[in-house]
């Protein structure tokens, strides 16, 4: 309000202050030290006030009548809500309660007008009092006290501009999605493209008792048909055997994609340890005979292996279903 005053008498911001003004600012600086102090007959005695204030901006006419002791007007927004006065002046709706064992605030609430300043700053204080809930945990703790007109809507629009709010139901940003490669799109012999990877572990029996195996699974990049074997272990000439049984049974392959062994994270070591075994160099020898591309994938990036991610979880899910941790054969 002090700055108000200071604008209204067109003070430019290197003037001297009126005396005045000067007394009322210096007034307003020593009692502010003293906000924390308030007691519960002032907040309750500030609260009538703004109550009073905002409800004589709007409902002047109404509180004009009732104090005549005469009828509201028909055309009046209040007059279905039967509005009386309270003890203090204030408008209060009459409601149904009146027998009820409810206190007199609670049977009668004071009336606020929507849109105002005091209304929205209550709200926002009883939407921060229900921690953050939506429109109805705020519409019914307000309720406790006050009857605000085209609540609802009022609520809903202040809830709207909750900074908090807004930052958690953000949703993320939209991207333009790239067109598939070639690989992926462009039809050749099925798993002429394809990809590699492992799912795991699971558990087999030997002669000794139970030991752990993965599963290597190869995808087809275009058809996205799926081929499975089993690695008992994790042994570079281990990942030879399936691959080698893949190769005879669906033909060799031109180009296959992997994941990258930087890209695994810690908690796969074990996966990790497969990777970087196979890129040693007994393995790449008998890519280079056979003249197939294998393209790691860029380290720490790994939506690019997406599509072959994707078969992992359809093979994977049915088969912890099914086989828990029991041993196979
Ligand atoms: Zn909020």
């Amino acid at each position: 309000m002090l700055l108000q005053e200071t604008w209204q008498k067109g003070l430019q911001w290197d003037d001297n202050l009126p005396k005045d003004l000067k007394d009322a600012w210096e007034n307003w600086c020593s009692e502010i030290e003293h906000l924390s102090e308030l007691t519960a007959p002032e907040i309750e005695k500030a609260e009538l006030y703004w109550i009073k204030q905002t409800q004589q901006s709007i409902f002047n006419r109404e509180i004009d009548s009732l104090k005549r002791e005469k009828s509201i007007e028909k055309d009046s927004k209040l007059y279905s809500l039967n509005p009386k006065l309270d003890e203090n002046g204030l408008l209060v709706v009459t409601g149904r309660l009146q027998f009820s064992e409810f206190s007199q605030k609670e049977k009668h609430l004071w009336i606020l007008p929507n849109g105002e300043k005091f209304t929205i700053l209550l709200i926002q204080y009883a939407h921060k009092k229900v921690l953050h809930f939506g429109i109805a945990s705020t519409l019914a703790h307000l309720r406790e006290k006050y009857f605000i007109t085209k609540s609802r809507k009022n609520v809903k629009s202040v809830l709207k501009n909750c900074i908090i709010c807004k930052k958690f139901n953000a949703f993320p940003g939209k991207q333009e999605i790239a067109p598939l490669p070639k690989d992926r799109t462009v039809e050749f012999l099925t798993f002429l493209t394809c990809a590699v990877d492992f799912a795991g572990p699971i558990y087999i029996k030997t002669r000794t008792g139970s030991e752990k195996a993965y599963i290597v699974i190869f995808t087809c990049a275009a058809t996205r048909a799926i081929h499975l074997e089993v690695a008992t272990n994790l042994s570079t000439e281990t990942f030879l055997l399936p691959f080698k049984r893949f190769i005879s049974r669906r033909g060799l392959c031109k180009t296959i994609y992997s994941d990258n062994a930087k890209s695994f994270i810690k908690a796969n070591k074990i996966l990790n340890e497969v990777w970087s075994r196979i890129s040693k160099s007994k393995v790449q020898q008998y890519f280079f005979e056979n003249k197939i591309i294998w393209k790691f994938i860029i380290p720490r990036a790994s939506w690019w292996g997406g599509f072959w991610e994707r078969m992992v979880r359809s093979v994977k899910t049915p088969l912890k279903k099914i086989l828990g941790r029991s041993c196979l054969n």
